[in-house]
């Protein structure tokens, strides 16, 4: 049975980091606001490294326009652990290291805290509860079809609709904004939260190579007190015949020369599994009165897999705009204008790069050498998603000759 009962000025799809942004800052600025979110809580599971870059790095990869990064701000307060270091090692141990300083949040407590203030400023939010269906017709899309765990279906009637519900997003699908993924465009993950762990805490270690991370990198990242988010993802066309990626991780534990030192008295505590969406952006974002943020707009700085900084800014863009547009003072594709003048440039550099990693990465030779000869400013530059110009413009014949 469909009942339909209720209007608000904006239906949210997801209680991620994209969602609780937009939530939060709709209900800030007065609108009627709803949340549908299909687990028993905002990030009941976190599936994510929680690395989060420091304010200094985030304004050198995502350039400060506008008023649009207040949220994200708030993420220093939630951390439980500050890295100063990107460590990058090769398949065969050659090591390089970059500067840079990060944060490691408590990303459930984080998103919790802007789900929360959105409740308490007047927002609605519907749990173990999911979107079935939009409710297309007329001008646009009216509402959502939801339904409870083990209960009715409704429909959420809305001015404006948002799909923040991650990589797989129903929302995109049916509002006609999916793209499909290519093998080389969605990285599968698993991730074990161990403690235990006996490195440098201020060292975030990324790790390359066929045998742990075919086609993408395994990661260890010091949540602080010995506890760690250690992990490794895929691309299928580079994984072995008859591999796997649980094979990959742990091997990547028990077998790393550098890693398994680091993690021999290690224990797991949790696990999780994961894709991150590596295609780059949507061409379209916005549709009829839909919006898509977040995964489900592919907002991905993807060589380096940092999708929690741009869904946050994206959802406080696109909150801003919903409440211009409802007063009727903006068309709600200024949406779309505004989140790509500010992060389409650090999402396209970093599927350049992702892209030169492709003709690279099948090769453990190559990607060793190629860490080798890469020159220390230029890392630094790729790192935060920026392309040197030397690469540029040498990029066919340095994936040629190595
Ligand atoms: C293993 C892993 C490690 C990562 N590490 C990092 C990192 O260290 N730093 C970083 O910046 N990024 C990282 N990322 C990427 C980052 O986690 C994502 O980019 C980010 O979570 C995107 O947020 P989102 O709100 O768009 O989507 P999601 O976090 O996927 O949230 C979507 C929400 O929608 C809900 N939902 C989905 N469908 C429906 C439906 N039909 N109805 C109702 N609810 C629905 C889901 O339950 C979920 O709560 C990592 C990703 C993975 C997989």
């Amino acid at each position: 049975m469909v009942r339909n009962d209720s209007f608000y000025d904006v239906v949210i799809v997801g209680a991620g980091p994209a969602g609780a942004a937009v939530a939060f800052t709709t209900a800030k600025l007065g609108l009627k606001t709803v949340i549908v979110e299909q687990m028993p809580e905002p990030e009941h599971r976190v599936r994510c490294g929680e690395f989060m870059p420091g304010l200094e790095e985030i304004f050198r990869i995502i350039p400060e326009k506008g008023d649009f990064f207040s949220l994200l701000l708030e993420s220093e307060r939630f951390s439980t652990n500050i890295t100063r270091e990107i460590s990058l090692v090769s398949p065969f141990g050659y090591e390089r290291r970059v500067n840079f300083g990060a944060y490691v949040i408590d990303r459930r407590r984080y998103v919790q805290w802007m789900v929360g203030k959105a409740v308490d400023m007047g927002a609605e939010l519907l749990l173990n509860t999911r979107c079935v269906q939009l409710e297309i017709g007329g001008e646009g899309v009216r509402g959502v079809v939801v339904k409870r765990k083990g209960g009715d279906q409704k429909v959420l009637k809305g001015n404006v609709i948002v799909g923040a519900d991650g990589a797989d997003s129903s929302v995109a699908k049916q509002g006609s904004m999916f793209r499909s993924y290519g093998d080389l465009d969605l990285v599968t993950t698993r991730q074990y939260v161990m403690e235990n762990f006996l490195g440098d805490e201020d060292v975030c270690r990324m790790y390359i190579g066929q045998d742990y991370s075919p086609g993408a990198y395994a990661w260890i990242i010091p949540k602080g007190e010995g506890t760690i988010n250690v992990g490794t993802g895929i691309r299928k066309p580079y994984l072995r015949s008859g591999d796997t990626l649980r094979g990959c991780l742990q091997r990547f534990i028990k077998d790393h020369p550098q890693a398994s030192n680091l993690l021999k008295d290690a224990t797991v505590k949790g696990v999780i599994s994961a894709h991150v969406p590596v295609g780059g952006s949507l061409e379209k974002t916005f549709w009829k009165n839909v919006l898509l943020v977040g995964d489900a707009a592919g907002q991905v700085i993807v060589h380096v897999g940092a999708g929690m900084p741009p869904a946050i800014i994206a959802g406080e863009i696109a909150g801003q705009t919903i409440t211009k547009y409802l007063e009727g003072n903006t068309p709600l594709s200024d949406y779309e204008k505004i989140w790509k003048s500010i992060m389409q440039k650090p999402i396209k550099n970093g599927l350049y790069i992702r892209k030169l990693w492709d003709k690279i990465a099948h090769n453990d030779k190559k990607a060793e050498k190629f860490l080798k000869i890469i020159r220390q400013g230029m890392l630094e530059k790729m790192i935060r998603a920026k392309i040197p110009i030397t690469v540029r413009l040498f990029a066919p014949i340095i994936t040629k000759i190595l």
